[in-house]
């Protein structure tokens, strides 16, 4: 028998799930949410390997926000663990602070040479302030200029060229302004006020936004193979948008992973939960997962990072590329899905072809469900 419902939404993730809680809940509506996958929440998704560590399958998620709102709506579904993420990245055969802060300085440089470059930098900039790497690049001043060359040489280059296959100029500033140089010493990755990890994680939290009367999850499910046995008035699509219109403008560019996961017996691997391969090898990045989830046991899990090109329909494409030429293929998306606007709507991190973190992806939801939903 043909089953209806109020909303069809496509994916499992934040976005997806969200709207098919806000739905159910504030405005009596019923959706079914099917998902490509065997699980919920999307990218964020984590289990208990044969190990029984803890780990995120789509590579490390740490929560940070500044919104009160997210937050608050979060914590509805799950108690939450304070965590801090830091970050140190080999430079130079050392081990420094990443974000470049003015420790990174003191073990980079003798005494005398990093007091000297503090100087200039809180001279230009003032101390505890954040500067894009590309801005400082064009400071007025050479001593400040030759110290950006520098950090730009030795932090952003490699690890950006083997994260996106492109140059820092290539992309959006905004892209590499994520992690700007600190001039501080606080060696925090994030600054946000509100910084912890979902107690029992992430695939808890979801399964506990999901279980709405009114709410039907759906996995395995690709919206290609849904079949005539589901009827519904609107749906909220929330893969790639290039994929839903069958790439008839063509592909928007998305960049790739291959995580290696390993095991070791020990209880922790490294001192911190990531640290940055900025100039040697293939790889971006090593995170260990128990630094994140805060367990403990006789072993300890790994993600190895190696970026790749993302190839439709083969591999998984995690990051959209923030440049402009993307940015414009994706506008006329847009305007191909305003065309259909009172059926079908398109959000997430995939449906807007932007680099949202976690909580922006909430906040988007949060959004779109009182704008353009029950408004
Ligand atoms: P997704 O989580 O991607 O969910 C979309 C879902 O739609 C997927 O499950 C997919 O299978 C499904 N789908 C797509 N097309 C179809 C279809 N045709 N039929 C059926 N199902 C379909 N954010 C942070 O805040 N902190 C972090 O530390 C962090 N680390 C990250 C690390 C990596 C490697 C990546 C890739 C992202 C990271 N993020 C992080 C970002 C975070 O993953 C996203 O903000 C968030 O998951 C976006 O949620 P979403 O619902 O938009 O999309
Ligand atoms: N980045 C870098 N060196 C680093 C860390 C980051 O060049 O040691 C640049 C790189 O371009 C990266 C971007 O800053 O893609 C954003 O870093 P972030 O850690 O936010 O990336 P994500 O966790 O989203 O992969």
């Amino acid at each position: 028998m043909k089953k209806h419902y109020d909303w069809l939404i496509v994916g499992a993730g934040y976005t997806g799930a969200i709207i098919a809680e806000r739905l159910a809940t504030q405005a009596g509506k019923t959706a079914l949410v099917i998902d490509r996958r065997d699980h919920i929440a999307g990218n964020a998704y984590d289990r208990r390997n044969d190990a029984g560590v803890l780990y995120h399958q789509y590579g490390p998620h740490i929560f940070h926000t500044n919104s009160h709102a997210v937050a608050d709506y979060l914590s509805a579904f799950t108690e939450w663990l304070p965590y801090e993420h830091r970050v140190l990245g080999m430079v130079d055969g050392r081990i420094i602070p990443i974000p470049f802060n003015l420790t990174s300085l003191e073990i980079l440089f003798p005494k005398a040479e990093a007091e000297r470059l503090a100087k200039i930098l809180i001279e230009a900039y003032g101390i505890d302030q954040k500067v894009p790497i590309l801005k400082m690049r064009e400071n007025p001043v050479q001593g400040v200029r030759d110290l950006a060359d520098f950090i730009y040489k030795n932090v952003f280059y490699g690890y950006t060229t083997k994260q996106w296959g492109l140059e820092p100029e290539q992309l959006s500033p905004s892209v590499t302004a994520r992690v700007p140089v600190h001039i501080s010493y606080d060696d925090r990755y994030f600054q946000d006020s509100f910084q912890n990890m979902p107690k029992e994680g992430y695939t808890k939290m979801f399964e506990r936004i999901l279980a709405q009367q009114g709410v039907s999850v759906s996995l395995n499910t690709d919206l290609a193979d849904l079949g005539s046995e589901v009827s519904y008035d609107r749906l909220l699509y929330t893969g790639a948008i290039d994929e839903y219109f069958d790439y008839v403008l063509g592909e928007l560019p998305y960049r790739s992973l291959d995580f290696n996961f390993q095991t070791y017996r020990q209880q922790r691997h490294q001192a911190v939960g990531q640290v940055n391969y900025p100039v040697s090898h293939d790889f971006t990045r090593i995170t260990e997962m128990g630094h994140l989830t805060q367990e403990w046991s006789d072993v300890t899990t790994v993600a190895i990072e190696y970026p790749v090109a993302h190839v439709p329909g083969k591999t998984i494409p995690y990051y959209p590329i923030p440049r402009d030429e993307n940015q414009e293929l994706h506008n006329r998306y847009v305007a191909l899905a305003e065309k259909d606007a009172a059926n079908v709507l398109f959000a997430g991190r995939l449906g807007d072809y932007r680099y949202y973190n976690m909580d922006q992806a909430v906040g988007r939801a949060l959004a779109l469900f009182n704008k353009s939903i029950v408004a």
